[in-house]
């Protein structure tokens, strides 16, 4: 392999400053965390986006989240045909292994994933739309919210779709025979949340309004 260069040297600044304050002030506890191994309570898929933080909005510490981030924070459906699914495997683990209670997926404003999949279903990316784009065959598991929304004013449909994306991934969720069974028992339970980046604010989806409201 010899195309893995040195880090760049800010990075290399920030690890050490890292190492000498929080690390050297918590050590023991990083070595418990080390030692006892992980037992999250939770799993959040979240999307990719740098803006989005999850572990700074629930003031979680190493050990809390186990965490899977894709573009737009998407669960593709149940799909057991022996190819690699990144995203199923994180929750097949969660869920079997780990025992996870709850299940976040969390959206977001000002998504890109979720602009291209509006633009591509609009027919204003062709790019998206070719076999070879990574990006559009994976917003595919968002067509279906584009249709619940495509008769939705223009200027709305960017966020509607958003949220559209939390909803087809916990409708997704319940494909897996696995997360069911536990949903089912109540030892497992999924949570719908958007997080507005601008005002900081998170909503979460209630069942019995069929929609988001602020935490
Ligand atoms: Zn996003």
């Amino acid at each position: 392999m010899q195309n893995a260069k040195p880090l760049p040297s800010y990075l290399v600044q920030r690890f050490h400053g890292w190492k000498a304050t929080t690390y050297a002030e918590n050590e023991s506890w990083y070595h418990r965390l080390a030692d006892e191994g992980q037992r999250p309570r939770a799993m959040v898929i979240s999307c990719c986006d740098s803006r989005v933080h999850v572990t700074s909005i629930f003031g979680a510490d190493q050990g809390e989240f186990f965490i899977h981030r894709n573009i737009a924070n998407l669960v593709p459906p149940y799909q057991p045909d022996g190819e690699q699914h990144g995203t199923s495997a994180t929750i097949e683990y969660a869920v079997s292994e780990l025992k996870v209670a709850h299940i976040l997926v969390l959206g977001h404003s000002n998504c890109g994933g979720v602009q291209g999949c509006l633009d591509m279903c609009t027919g204003h990316a062709p790019e998206l739309e070719e076999k070879t784009s990574f990006v559009g065959r994976w917003m595919d598991i968002l067509r279906p919210g584009f249709e619940r929304v495509k008769d939705a004013p223009a200027e709305d449909r960017a966020r509607l779709l958003e949220k559209e994306s939390v909803l087809v991934s916990l409708e997704n969720l319940m494909t897996f025979p696995f997360v069911q069974d536990e949903v089912k028992t109540g030892r497992l339970s999924l949570h719908g949340l958007w997080n507005d980046i601008g005002e900081g604010s998170v909503e979460q989806y209630l069942p019995e309004i069929g929609g988001f409201r602020p935490v």
